[in-house]
This record gives C-alpha cells, structure tokens and sequence, in this order.
C-alpha cells in the first residue's frame, strides 16, 4: 500500500513538520503530492497536504500504528518541486509548514471544513464568491475619430488600456473602478466591441481586433545587452539571475517582453511579478496584447472566484504567463523558463505575516529548482541585488547586472533642485515653501500647468530636529537616531532600549547638542497645512486638490481626485507618498518634495536607500510628456549622500557613502538581520519571553563571530491596541542559517500563554 507524507494544518510549532498516513487503494488516484486531505490525529479531524508520497513505509514507525487518509478535499494544487521550495521557506523563514504550503494553494482555499449531514462526506469550505465576467472588450476602427469628453477620464482610461489589445472586463474594473460602466457606454458608441468568452483562443476564430501594442522597430543597446545575457542565463537553466539596471523608461518591460516570447518559444512558460500598485490597466494590456489568452492575471482587486479560474488556468496548462502581484509566484506554472520581477527594490515583496518571506529570494530558488532565469528589474536596485551582482555568485547562482542608462529617443531626464532648508531658515525663511519652489509654483499657475507636491509622512513627528544645524539626537551607544515620545516627553533608543527625558538630553536645557540653538523641534508639517498656505500662496483661480488618508478614506475617493487633477486645467496635485508611486501625468511640469528627509532619521538601516528610492521614483515622474519636467527637493541635510545623489543623477554618490556605512555598522548586504518580536496584553510576561528568547539565542549563538544580539528593547510602535511589544534583533553572517537558528531558539521556548510572537528573518520592517 502507498504512503504519504501529510503536513497537518495546526500552527503549533510541537506539530510541525510532515506525519504518514496511508492511502487506502479507492484514493490512491486522488491522494498524490499537492492534494489537500482530511485525516486523523490525535482522534482528531484534521486538514493537511500531502508533501510527498512514497511505496515503502517508514523505517521508524511500526505499519499498524499508521492510519489511513480518510477523504482527499482539493486536487493537487503544487507539485514535488513546490513542495520542496515551500519546505525550504519553513525552515529558511522559521515558520511553520503548513504557513509555508498556504500561499500554494487554490485561491480561496480555507482550512476549514463543513458537511450537509452527519453521514455526508466533508467538504472545505471555499470563498469563490462573484461569477465569473467571461466579457472582452477590444476597440473598433471607430476608436480612432473619438474623443471623449473631457470629464470621462474613466473612458479614457479604458480607451488608453485598450489601445494596447483587448482585455478583460473584469480585469479593466480591478484597476479602473466604474470600468464596466465606461465599457457599455463606449459600446453603445460603437467605440468597443464586447465579446463573451472565457478565452479567446487565437486570433482567427475571434472577432476581436488584436490591435496590439507597437513593438519597437529596433531595441537599443542597452537592451539588446540585456536580453544577451537573460539567453545565456536561460540556457544554463539552473537558477542564474539577471539585474536589468535601467532608469525609468529605460524600456525594461519592452526587455521582459522579448525574453517571454523566447521562453514560450523553447515551449517554457514565465512568471511576472509586479508591485501591486504598479499592475494596472496598461501593463496588464501590455502583455495581454503580446501574449492573448496565454497570460493569467492575478492579484488581489480581483474577486476571488476570478482568482480561481486565473489560478487554474495556470494549473490546467492552458495559461503559460502569469502577470501578478507577490502572491502570483506560487501559480502552479509547472515549467516557468523565466521569472521576471518589476521593480526588485519594492519593500512590498517582503510579505509582513507568516510566512514572511521575500519574493526576490523565494523566485531565487524557485528559478534554481526549476531551472529557470530569475530577471530583476529596477531604476534604483536594493543595496542587496548590487552586492550580490558585485561578487558575482550568491547561494551557488550567477548574479550579473546589464545597465541601461538612457531612455529611447529624444525623452530627458528632469532637472533637479536640492534646497538645503537649513539655509533658507538662516536667511530668515519660515515658510514650508523655500524661496525657489514658491518661485516654481507661481510659474506654473502663470503657465496655467500642473504640479504636483509630495509631503513624506513616513516617519512624521518621531524625532527632534534643530532647526538651525539639522542635527537630530542620537543614542550615543547606538548612533540610532533617538525616537520622540511626546508621553513623558521622553527620547527613546529602539535598538538598545535605553532613554533620556528631553530635559537631559543634553543638559540642561532643551538646545541642539551640536550648536546649542533652542530652535529644537518636533519635525514636521501635515497635508492641510501644506493645502491652507498653497491657497494663500497661489492665484484663487488654480485648483488644490488634497490627497491622503483623511481624503481617501471614502470608497472611489482616491480614484476621483485623480481624475478631478486629471480634468482641471491648472492645478496642484498635494499628498503623501500615496502620490509617488504608479502615477503618470504627462502634464506635469513641477514636482515639488516638500519634506525629502522625514525617513532618514528613523531608526531603520535602510531610511537612507528608502529615502533615495523614493526621490529618484518621484523625479522620474515629471517631464514624461512634451514639457521638460523640473523637480524641487526641500530638505534640512542638503550634503546627505541621498540628496546629492539624485541632484545630480548619480547613483554611485549615495551608494559608495551608502555601502561603506553599512559594511561599518555590520548591516545587510553585509550581514543578515532577523527582527523577533513579542507582545502581549501583560507586559512582565512579554518581557520575560523576551529576555528568555534573548538568552536561548545567546547560550546557541556563544562567541561565534559576525553574530551579535541587539536588545531587548521596546518596539518603535511600542504599545498597539493595548498590546506591549518588544523586541530582539539578531545579526548574522551573510552565509549564516539564521532561520533554522531561531526556528529552534524560538521553538524551545514551548507555549505561552497570551503572548504572540513574530519571526521575521531579513526584515524590512523594523519598527
Ligand atoms: P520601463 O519599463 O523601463 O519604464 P518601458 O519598457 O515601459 O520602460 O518603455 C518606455 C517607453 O519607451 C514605452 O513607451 C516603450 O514603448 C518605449 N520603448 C521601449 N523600448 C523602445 C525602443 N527600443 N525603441 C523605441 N521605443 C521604445
Ligand atoms: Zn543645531
Ligand atoms: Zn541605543
């Protein structure tokens, strides 16, 4: 009889890892690698998924003592490489197997289980709610001679993602909200076409035009290098990586494009990921339009019923790109040649719940056991994937970066103002606004064009700054700048817990350490007040429209101030770093940062790489149309490496500084760093489970060099819903089995009760 290996889904670290079962003959069929199973422990129903299956029984467990599967509930959803690399992140990011499994399995999928009778069979329980929309829409020659009115920008927007091929109904509406709505009325125009079909299956049987997108008529050099090298990694097949290094509008997914069509020529398939932000109407159509009904479309906006049929498109075959956010890397594409991943540097490819992996190391693997290419693409690459591309291998695979420095065509970069405000404050200068960026603004109102003001409130109000010198208090053991606590108006170090009353820091009074003036602050503006003193500033006549959380809490409300800035004729666009990413207005002409440095002072090894990411993404936005763009950067640390860095598009400023600050404190891409945390309702015991924690690593870790443990100390966010939390960070070797480490360390500490606790290796988020 065949066994098979199932791993139970209870999160208990006592009950991880996989247990026998048997398969009794009448499922043999069913119950093979990847199907989901009811069986039974401990005279107990439980859920689980088979890792792998085997002939022999187990050498340690006697034959009787094993019971049978009872019931297979989902089909396979992974296949025996999945399950390896799934088996990897539990061990790699110190979580439980079955969390490891999750993201694998059919969209929708929940542990539970339910049944109709008390005889009747079990069935999971699915949330594959809202019928499937099997509508297309596609334009008709009579697009051409239309123009819509000036306040339908939903029907441009669909008309502008049409414009690459047609696409998907449902897929339009998870990324233009009211889509459907523009679709029928543009339908009832004879503008598009609709059509009903799940798939369209090759362009001859269908009636809708396949008005692809214009393919370049010759690639440049930059990528014609890029693709040389993704050839070669896709020929050696064993998991070697490409960074595509180019700035924005370089043509990097006109890259990606070319290598997917000689993937699926060798009759492999791809795997995409793109910020979920980043995946919108256009980029879908892209590769739509290139790929037709070969290309599945996941990411969270859409319904879950939707999510299904995408997911097993991909499982049945029939769909050999996967175009997704995150979540899409674990697409049951059984034969990927290539994964592809947008915008590499993006703090949201670390998943921030269990398992709390990061795509660029999972697809790492992934493209090893697979024998796949992985191609990371960015304008400002992580610290990481440069490091690993300057010592050439990483984990046994080749690491090669390809630049492509310029933009087809005649398209410019825009210019760039750094504004040192510390300056302006010494000349007198109190306003928000510096001398030249009012000076901006005023043009743009007297050219009747747009700008747009982006205000950082990352890290907003955390710490003191003086006004007069910019120096910011920092921890003296630490060099950790010291975190503001407005209760007890306390100074506080997150790394080694320690703190001061402002009044002691430095005595006795509350003066810049570095030049004594009393202009030390909390730092810090909000949006409404940036909105009031534009409207003093500007003409009555130029429109200020607010964006941030207070405006957008409403449904649609984010979407309709776009458009409101969209339709109007002369306005300034405010918000918070919800602005900076995935939005293109060509007309555009000043984009203005009113605060650049908020995050460089957080008590995070990666504010400064954040803070650079940031400005160069904002700076590529202006001057993508016929107007050259100008950008506008206020901050008080005006020599930071950042600042001259994107002031004078030179990466290399910021990153030797950069590299060279991080090798000293002993930080990624140097080391490894896990960040624990533990709370609780009682803060004695999660400090107790803290301190434990702590020693349990120590009494492992010993004298080993290159390990080190920071803390306990206090979280940043040191107290949530009444919750205490606290935290340890351990820094390892780059080589170093952090995971398994503190898998163990974590696992020795048995039960707790009333207290949770976070494992989060190569964290990125710190606070
Ligand atoms: P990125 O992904 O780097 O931002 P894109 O691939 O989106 O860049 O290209 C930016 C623009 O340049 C697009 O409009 C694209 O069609 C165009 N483009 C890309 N490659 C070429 C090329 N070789 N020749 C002319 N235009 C190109
Ligand atoms: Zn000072
Ligand atoms: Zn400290």
């Amino acid at each position: 009889m065949p066994y098979a290996s199932v791993a139970l889904d209870i999160t208990t670290r006592q009950l991880d890892g996989a247990f026998t079962y048997a398969v009794p003959p009448e499922l043999a069929a069913d119950a093979v690698t990847g199907a989901t199973v009811l069986v039974t422990f401990s005279h107990r129903a439980a859920v689980g998924y088979v890792v792998s299956t085997s002939d022999e029984p187990p050498a340690d467990v006697p034959p009787q003592k094993i019971s049978p599967i009872e019931q297979v509930l989902a089909p396979s959803a992974f296949d025996a490489t999945a399950a390896r690399v799934a088996a990897w992140m539990a061990h790699e990011y110190a979580c439980p197997l079955c969390e490891a499994i999750r993201p694998f399995l059919a969209p929708g999928q929940k542990v539970r289980v339910t049944r109709s009778a008390p005889d009747a069979p079990w069935e999971l329980v699915n949330e594959r709610a809202g019928a499937v929309d099997a509508r297309w829409a596609a334009l008709t020659p009579a697009a051409n001679d239309f123009t819509p009115a000036k306040t339908a920008s939903r029907q441009r927007a669909v008309i502008e993602a049409l414009r690459q091929g047609p696409q998907r109904v449902a897929e339009l509406s998870a990324t233009i909200p009211g889509a459907a709505a523009a679709v029928t009325a543009l339908a009832k125009r004879g503008v598009v076409q609709i059509e009903s079909r799940r798939q369209i299956r090759g362009a001859d049987d269908t009636t809708l035009s396949s008005a692809a997108a214009p393919r370049p008529e010759r690639l440049t050099q930059g990528q014609l290098a890029a693709l040389a090298a993704i050839d070669e990694a896709r020929a050696a097949a064993c998991g070697d990586v490409v960074l595509v290094d180019g700035v924005t509008g370089s043509g990097k997914t006109e890259v990606y494009l070319a290598a997917i069509e000689r993937a699926l020529a060798d009759g492999r398939g791809a795997l995409v990921l793109v910020p979920e932000i980043s995946l919108t109407a256009q980029t879908v159509g892209r590769f739509r339009s290139r790929f037709g009904d070969e290309v599945a479309v996941l990411h969270s906006r859409l319904s879950a019923g939707e999510r299904f049929d995408q997911w097993d498109l991909v499982r049945t075959g029939r769909a050999r790109v996967v175009v997704g956010a995150r979540s899409a890397l674990f697409a049951p594409l059984s034969d990927p040649g290539l994964i592809i991943i947008d915008e590499e540097h993006e703090g949201s490819y670390k998943q921030d719940k269990s398992p709390r992996y990061h795509a660029r190391e999972v697809a790492a693997r992934l493209a090893r056991e697979r024998g796949a290419a992985l191609v990371l693409g960015s304008a400002t690459p992580s610290l990481e994937a440069l490091a690993r591309c300057r010592s050439g291998t990483y984990r046994d695979a080749r690491w090669t970066r390809v630049e492509m420095p310029e933009r087809p065509g005649s398209a410019v970069l825009p210019r760039v103002t750094v504004v040192d405000m510390g300056e302006q404050f010494r000349g007198g200068g109190r306003s928000i606004f510096s001398a030249p960026l009012a000076n901006a603004l005023l043009d743009v109102a007297r050219r009747r064009e747009k700008a747009v003001l982006l205000l950082n409130r990352r890290g907003f109000a955390n710490f003191l700054m003086c006004r007069d010198c910019g120096c910011v208090p920092e921890c003296p053991h630490c060099s950790t700048a010291l975190t503001y606590h407005e209760r007890g108006h306390l100074l506080a170090c997150h790394t080694c817990g320690r703190s001061w009353p402002v009044r002691a820091y430095p005595d006795p009074s509350t003066a810049c350490p570095n030049c004594g003036s009393r202009y030390l602050a909390a730092f810090g503006v909000g949006t409404q007040r940036v909105e009031d003193e534009l409207r003093l500033l500007l003409p009555a006549d130029v429109e200020v429209i607010r964006m941030d959380a207070d405006t957008t809490r409403a449904k649609g409300a984010h979407q309709r101030l776009l458009e409101q800035f969209d339709a109007a004729e002369c306005a300034v666009l405010v918000g918070t770093q919800m602005i900076a990413k995935g939005l293109d207005f060509p007309e555009v002409t000043l984009v203005g940062v009113i605060n650049a440095d908020t995050m460089l002072k957080l008590p995070d090894f990666r504010a400064a790489e954040r803070t650079y990411d940031l400005l160069e993404q904002v700076a590529g936005r202006a001057g993508r149309g016929e107007r050259p763009g100008e950008v506008i950067v206020q901050t008080w640390w005006a020599t930071h490496p950042a600042m001259r860095a994107v002031a004078t598009h030179d990466r290399a400023v910021f990153l030797e500084a950069e590299l060279a600050e991080r090798a000293e404190a002993g930080y990624p891409p140097f080391a490894r760093l896990a960040n624990v945390t533990v709370w609780g309702r009682a803060e004695k015991d999660v400090r107790s489970t803290c301190d434990d924690l702590a020693a349990a690593v120590r009494a492992q870790v010993g004298d080993t060099p290159g390990w080190e443990i920071l803390g306990p100390a206090d979280c940043v966010k040191a107290r949530v819903k009444d919750q205490v939390r606290r935290h340890v960070m351990v820094k390892a070797p780059v080589d170093a089995d952090l995971g398994g480490l503190l898998g163990a360390c974590v696992g020795s500490l048995g039960r707790r009760v009333g207290i949770n606790m976070a494992v989060d290796i190569d964290a990125y988020d710190l606070m």
